[in-house]
Order: C-alpha cells, then structure tokens, then sequence
C-alpha cells in the first residue's frame, strides 16, 4: 500500500483510503534514540476533491516504543491524530507536485507525524525520575568499579 492517489478517481465521487503503511516506506528519520518506530502506520482517510485543491480528512495511528527520558524505563505509546485534515491546493504558488495524475501523501504525512512526535518521552507526564534508591545503588557501583579489583576482595574479606 502507499499514500498514492489518482486524482483521475476523485473526479466523480470522494474515495476513502484505509490501510497500514510500513513505517520504513515513510522514511521518518528519527534520530531520537528514546523513540523507536518498529510498527505499520494505521491510517483512515477520506480524499475529495474540491473545485480546485484535494482535501484529506481522517485519522492516522503510529505506535512507539518509548524510553522515559526520566527513569529509563521502557513502555509503549501511541501517537494518534484525530480528525487531520490536509488542504492541497491544486492550483496556484502553493500547488501540490502531481505525478503522472497521482499525488503522494507520504511527505504530508511524514510531517505531521514528526511535527507531533513526544518531544520528551516519559513513562507517565509525573514520572518522578529514577528512585533514590536506585541511584544510592549505581553510586555504590561506580565507588567499587574506581577501587583496585584487590580493594573491593578486602571489603569483602573484612565484612565476614
Ligand atoms: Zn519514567
């Protein structure tokens, strides 16, 4: 499937597209290492043509594999956008590339997707960030890893 359409087949009557778009063909680019695409984009949409421009209304889902910026855990999101709708002009400065009668979503969607992606992904909006206990613990770690390995057998040794 691919965000295509022909405009030949709006020109009587709205068309509805609906469908799953593997994340890779949207080509996002995301750097972000705390968010992971792994899933199909869902989409709903309905396309008319109006006397001079298309416009796109409808829903699209992505689901994110998300590691809270604050405690590091890992959890799943969905990133969801209800009721988008795209103006394409079809005419004027502004018109949209038309290919052989077929105009592609894809950059639009692309767009929106990354315009709406968390900016700083937490498990939960008051993640209060890692537990003070676990912070004592990897504080401990990093103490033992700077002494000699023989410093830490002593400890060891002096604790039985
Ligand atoms: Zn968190």
């Amino acid at each position: 499937m691919s965000l295509k359409i022909n405009l030949r087949h709006l020109e009587d009557h709205g068309i509805h597209l609906k469908g799953d778009l593997p994340v890779a063909e949207l080509d996002l680019g995301v750097a972000d290492e705390l968010i992971q695409t792994n899933q199909s984009l869902t989409y709903d949409f309905s396309i008319e043509q109006l006397h001079d421009a298309v416009l796109v209304t409808g829903s699209m889902t992505l689901s994110l594999d998300c590691e809270c910026g604050r405690c590091l855990k890992k959890f799943k999101t969905k990133l969801k956008l209800a009721g988008w709708a795209l103006h394409l002009p079809l005419e004027g400065e502004d018109k949209v590339s038309v290919e052989n009668d077929c105009l592609d979503l894809t950059p639009f969607v692309r767009e929106d997707i990354l315009l709406n992606f968390p900016q700083h992904p937490l498990c939960k909006t008051d993640c209060a960030g890692l537990k003070k206990k676990t912070k004592a613990s990897e504080a401990e770690g990093r103490e033992a890893e700077s002494k000699p390995a023989i410093w830490s057998e002593l400890d060891k040794l002096k604790l039985k």
